[in-house]
């Protein structure tokens, strides 16, 4: 089975108030020295070799020079068997995007742009402390559904002021890209936000919202609870986090998960640049947290689990292992049962972290 590549580039131009995610601000591209200890990092690694995708993920990977990134190729490229068939997906900030930087990026092999726009609203994108404007996001778009084969948007509704949000779905629509990605927004413990919980979006609002995206988004497929595909423009590489398979991340903080064992890379810049590969924590999964994990991924995504698939890689059902938890969520509303499997209802998409919490206490 190929395998997922993760590369975490830490570093922003500004920190987005709502964000936890491991980044730091920094003024010009991404440092040099981070770029070579990357390099060693992936040279490193002894595991599997064949990558079914690579996402660049971050913070900001648009922030790296084109050179800095042909060298995290070359690395790539000498550890892994990347072919034509891999979906390597680079995410950007508008304000990074240019004709000659998509093109560069498309000769270096990203055929997968993932475009943060979250609104298309110059208040909300204030609201957020984004460091774009609606027009630099019209214009990266334009870019983008242009030179991308393959391409996504992520938007955030609960942004104020949060009535714009329809007028966000309608802009959105209008460059047409084949995937979207819809989240609310979070008010996480240790952000600026987290001192504006107030703020947030009543329960009722937040599932009208939700539901306006369905919605709106209806010639698409809604295939995880924050994502909606056109035909085979579905995040292969997202899909192996939903299906709980392989992935090798690298950079600070980034999270592996090989032959069960999870593991986390250092997550301060200083101690990932003076050991890069170096682990945070590694956590060996018992036979069963593997199997729940396994389960509950999966019911983030339409289609669910198939039974013959549990059995084909546990050797036991599904039934035998959670049965008790699974006729409770059936009998909840939270998932439906077919012939051939399990699978979350409209309900359990938006109230999926109930079915989690339901398998978790099984
Ligand atoms: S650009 Fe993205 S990763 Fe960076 S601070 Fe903003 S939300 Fe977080």
């Amino acid at each position: 089975m190929k395998l997922g590549v993760y590369i975490h580039v830490p570093y922003c131009r500004t920190r987005c108030p709502y964000c936890d995610f491991v980044s730091e601000a920094v003024s010009g591209a991404v440092p040099e020295l981070f770029v070579e200890a990357l390099c060693t990092e992936i040279k490193g690694f002894d595991g599997h070799p064949e990558a079914g995708s690579v996402f660049f993920g971050g913070g900001t990977p648009s922030l790296m020079t084109l050179d800095g990134l042909a060298r995290v190729f070359e690395a790539l490229r000498s550890r892994f068997v990347i072919d034509s068939e891999s979906e390597i997906t680079l995410e950007a900030n508008p304000d990074d995007v240019s004709r000659e930087l998509v093109q560069g990026w498309r000769i270096l092999g990203v055929n997968r742009l993932s475009l943060g726009v979250q609104s298309f609203d110059d208040p909300a994108l204030r609201y957020l402390g984004r460091r774009h404007d609606a027009e630099g996001a019209r214009r990266a778009c334009r870019i983008v559904a242009e030179l991308m084969p393959r391409w996504s948007m992520d938007l955030i509704y609960g942004a104020r002021p949060a009535e714009v949000w329809p007028e966000t779905l309608r802009e959105a629509l209008c460059f047409e890209p084949g995937h979207i990605s819809v989240y609310g927004l979070t008010y996480e413990e240790g952000t600026p936000f987290d001192a504006r919980r107030g703020e947030a979006l009543e329960d009722d609002d937040a599932l009208a919202y939700y539901q306006a995206a369905e919605h709106a988004l209806s010639g698409y497929d809604h295939y995880e609870i924050s994502n909606y595909a056109k035909p085979g423009q579905e995040c292969r590489h997202n899909l192996v986090y939903w299906h709980n398979e392989t992935y090798a991340g690298f950079g600070t903080g980034a999270y592996s998960y090989i032959n069960g064992v999870r593991s986390r890379n250092l997550s301060g810049t200083h101690k990932y640049l003076a050991a890069p590969g170096a682990k945070e924590e590694s956590i060996v999964l018992s036979p069963r947290e593997i199997r729940l994990e396994t389960v509950i991924q999966h019911l983030r995504l339409r289609w669910g689990l198939r039974r013959d698939y549990y059995e084909r890689r546990f050797g036991r059902g599904v039934y035998a292992d959670f049965g008790n938890a699974l006729r409770d969520l059936e009998a909840r509303g939270l998932i439906g049962v077919s012939k051939d499997g399990i699978y979350p209802t409209a309900q359990g998409f938006y109230l999926n972290n109930e079915i989690g919490l339901a398998l978790v206490d099984s």
